[in-house]
Formats: C-alpha cells, structure tokens, sequence
C-alpha cells in the first residue's frame, strides 16, 4: 500500500538519524491504518447479523400483508436499542483508541462510590441467586477520577461478574488504599466471582474488542463484547491499570489499581 515505504539506513550521521526517524514513523502510520481497517471490518462484521435479521423479520411482516405482531415488534425495539448501544460503546472505544477520551476529574472517594454501584447492581443480583459482598478495611479511598467513566468500569466488571456466575454464587468487592506496585501508590478494587472462571488461554485476549470466550456461551448473554475493551481504556486513561487471575471452574478476580491520592496533608 501506500505506507509500505522504508528507506534503507546507510550512515550513521544526522542524515542516517533523519532516515531512521522518518522509518519509525511510516511504522506507526502503518500500525494505526491495520487498527482503523481492523475496526471497520469487525464493526461490519457486528452489525450485519442484527441488521439482517430486523431487515427478514419486517419483510416478511409486509408480505404476509398483516400487521407486525406486537412480540415482534418488542423484539425488534430491544434489538434497536441493542444496536445503539454498540455504536454508543463504539464511538467511546474509538475515542479512546485514538487517545482522545476526555476526562472530568474530580476527589472521590472510592469507597462511597462502590457501597453506591453495590447496592445498584445488588437488585439483579439478588434476582440470580448471588449475593454480593463489600469490604474496605479503609475509607475513604480517595481517588483523582472521572466519576461517570469509574463507575463504568465497575458497572461493567460486577455485571461481567453476575452473568458469569451460576446461582448461588458470591461476588466480593474488596478496596485497598496505598497498595505499592512497581515503586507507585495506588488504591485498589478487586471484584471476585465464584464463576464459571476464564481458560488460561484465553486471558491474553481479554480486553481485546469483540472477544468473548467461547461464541455459544456468550452470545445469549447480550453484551456486546466491548464491555472489557472499554474498562481497560477507562483505566488505563486514569493512569492506572487492571489484573485478572481466573481458575475455570472456580472463578475470577479483576483487579482495578488506580494511583492513589498522595497523602500531602498528613
Ligand atoms: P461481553 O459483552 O461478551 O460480556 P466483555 O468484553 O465484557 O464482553 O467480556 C468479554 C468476555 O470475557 C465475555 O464474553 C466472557 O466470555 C469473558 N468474561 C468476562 N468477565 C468474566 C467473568 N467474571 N467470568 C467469566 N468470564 C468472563
């Protein structure tokens, strides 16, 4: 294509450093055209089967020369409403893609945010036959963070965290403040499921967009797939970052480590 120029390196001088420059950068262009046409294919690919699906049901509606029966047309409204949120979460991603996500930070306190997002999500757990547990030996957690994007985050883990876990099951949100990794503070949010877990093989892919372990078992789900994409984005735009250990089986543990408030007061 248009990108494939690389110029050979023959001196070592300024000249050579020019070359070298303008080689690394023709690389990036190239990298960020094979990403743009990736997810324009998987778009594509993600709004065809719905589309066509809406398109034969309505068609057939007309033909019959009767009215569209009421269930279809409920089924068809919450396969919209699907729809638009994926082009929704793919318009996030793609700001975030390109490093363009605009954050509202403001101090919050991690702690009163979760009892908050727990007690929201606790409704549809309870419904499942799952009991949700919080525990903070502090508080609060102060955090520099977007509020919306945050509570997204966790938003989307506990709601992974109810729909891969069979009744019966324990979700527990355990925050820690001044966790150090790697020489950095941060404050931390594991939430463990006791889950139907993810195959080790499968961990590396995660937070790429569309994943989904194994199609079948999540397609009725009705996630889009991007839920984990956009988490990781959200976190990583904090300057924080994300582990996961799972043991299929047994479950998972998502771990959110944002930088901690420094202590400057004290
Ligand atoms: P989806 O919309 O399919 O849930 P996500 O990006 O949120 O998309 O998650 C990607 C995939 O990771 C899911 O399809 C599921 O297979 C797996 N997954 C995410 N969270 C969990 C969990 N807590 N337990 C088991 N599997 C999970």
């Amino acid at each position: 294509g248009d990108l494939d120029v690389n110029v050979p390196v023959q001196t070592r001088d300024e000249y050579g450093k020019v070359i070298q420059t303008f080689n690394d950068m023709t690389l990036r262009l190239r990298e960020a055209e094979d990403a743009r046409r990736r997810l324009v294919a998987d778009v594509a690919h993600e709004l065809r089967t719905p589309l066509s699906i809406m398109q034969l049901k309505l068609e057939n509606a007309q033909q019959d020369g009767h009215d569209i029966p009421p269930e279809m047309l409920l089924r068809l409204h919450d396969e919209v409403i699907r729809l638009s949120l994926l082009v929704e979460d793919l318009h996030v991603l793609s700001l975030a893609e390109a490093g363009r996500l605009s954050l509202d930070r403001q101090m919050l306190d991690l702690t009163a945010r979760l009892e908050q997002i727990v007690e929201d999500v606790m409704h549809e757990a309870e419904e499942f036959g799952l009991e949700v547990q919080l525990s903070s030996r502090t508080r609060p957690v102060m955090v520099l963070a977007d509020v919306r994007r945050i509570t997204q985050v966790f938003i989307n883990l506990l709601t992974n965290a109810i729909r891969y876990t069979p009744g019966g099951g324990t979700i527990s949100v355990e925050i820690e403040d001044q966790v150090v990794v790697s020489d950095a503070v941060f404050a931390s949010v594991s939430i463990a499921d006791t889950g139907i877990g993810i195959p080790a093989e499968d961990l590396a892919h995660l937070f790429d967009r569309f994943y989904r372990v194994e199609e079948a078992r999540s397609r009725h789900s009705g996630g889009t797939g991007l839920g984990l994409s956009i988490t990781h984005h959200f976190v990583k735009a904090h300057g924080g970052f994300i582990r996961v250990a799972s043991q299929p089986g047994t479950g998972t543990t998502f771990t959110v480590y944002l930088p901690a408030n420094r202590n400057d007061f004290s």
